[in-house]
């Protein structure tokens, strides 16, 4: 069992995890993929002390080289679902659960943009988890809606289980390549539940499923951690970066503006020491 997981990959995730390891914390940052947070997208950085005219991709790489060397495991997935059991957190990444003391939430701002139904229909029908519900459908008709790669692999799980199969790509990336499975062309619009028939909306017509799996490289911050207290859409702290949650610590963009790698590499460093104090007397 890992002292820490941190959930992320930018410079939140990656500082926290910098200073986790000087603190002799065991950690894993757990991260949907390098390129996938803001970072990777700035062109170049003026305003990064000590470092001018870096750019994203180049400042990454150093902080991971940084972290990698001081002992910081890492692990490419999408933390789907956090539970909390007597002092211990356990962490669903794709089809594997990771076990820690502590967490630390440094998702960045990306907030999934939901289709309408998809909400109110979650638990009724629609999963975001092919693991935690694909028993359910067992034998019968299952639909997947993805909007990254990572929905490939849950969808070739599913297909050894449900009877059929259909593949929506919401964003595009490479479907899997599978007899078992369906690819649509039709771009999902709305999920429904007309006459008790789940149904999804996709090119002017109404297809009928008896699940619906809908993959994102991103979850909200509250669905990730139920009961985790936001400010607004951003995830309350405070000064010590700890959540309303004991041992939950998060830092970077998901606690709030200004938007700056200083500000995000200031709070993954005070997550790590407030984290290390914490457990220390736990
Ligand atoms: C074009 C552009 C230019 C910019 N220029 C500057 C600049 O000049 N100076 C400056 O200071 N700032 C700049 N920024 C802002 C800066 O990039 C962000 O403030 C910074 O990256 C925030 O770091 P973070 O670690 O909080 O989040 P991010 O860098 O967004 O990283 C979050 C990571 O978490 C991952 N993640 C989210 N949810 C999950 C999950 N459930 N499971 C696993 N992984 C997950 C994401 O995939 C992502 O990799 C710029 C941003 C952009 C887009």
């Amino acid at each position: 069992m890992n002292d820490l997981l941190i959930i992320g990959g930018g410079p939140g995730a990656l500082s926290c995890a910098i200073t986790a390891r000087q603190r002799n914390l065991s950690c894993t940052v757990i991260s949907a993929g390098d390129t996938s947070g803001w970072l990777a997208r700035a062109e170049q950085l003026d305003n990064y002390p000590g470092l001018p005219r870096v750019s994203g991709r180049e400042l990454l790489r150093i902080f991971r080289d940084q972290a990698e060397s001081l002992g910081a495991s890492f692990r490419t997935g999408v933390a789907r679902q956090i539970q909390s059991f007597g002092g211990t957190f356990m962490v669903l990444v794709d089809n594997d659960i990771l076990e820690a003391r502590a967490i630390v939430l440094a998702t960045g701002t990306a907030r999934p943009q939901l289709l309408p139904g998809e909400e109110s229909l979650l638990g009724q029908g629609v999963s975001w988890c092919g693991t935690c519900d694909g028993m359910f459908y067992r034998g019968k008709r299952v639909a997947v809606i993805s909007a990254w790669h990572g929905g490939v692999e849950e969808a070739l799980f599913l297909a050894g289980l449900a009877s059929s199969v259909d593949y929506f790509t919401l964003k595009t990336h490479e479907a899997p390549a599978d007899p078992r499975i369906t690819l649509r062309p039709e771009k999902p619009t709305e999920l429904r539940r007309e006459n008790g028939v789940l149904e999804v909306i996709a090119g002017g017509s109404a297809l009928p499923y008896d699940g619906v799996f809908v993959f994102r490289p991103a979850v909200a911050p509250d669905r990730l951690l139920p009961g985790l207290a936001l400010d607004g859409s951003f995830i309350h702290t405070d000064r010590r970066m700890a959540t309303s949650l004991p041992f939950v610590y998060a830092c970077g963009d998901c606690t709030g503006q200004p938007f700056q790698v200083a500000k995000a590499v200031g709070e993954g460093n005070i997550a790590a020491i407030s984290c290390s104090e914490d457990l220390a007397h736990a």
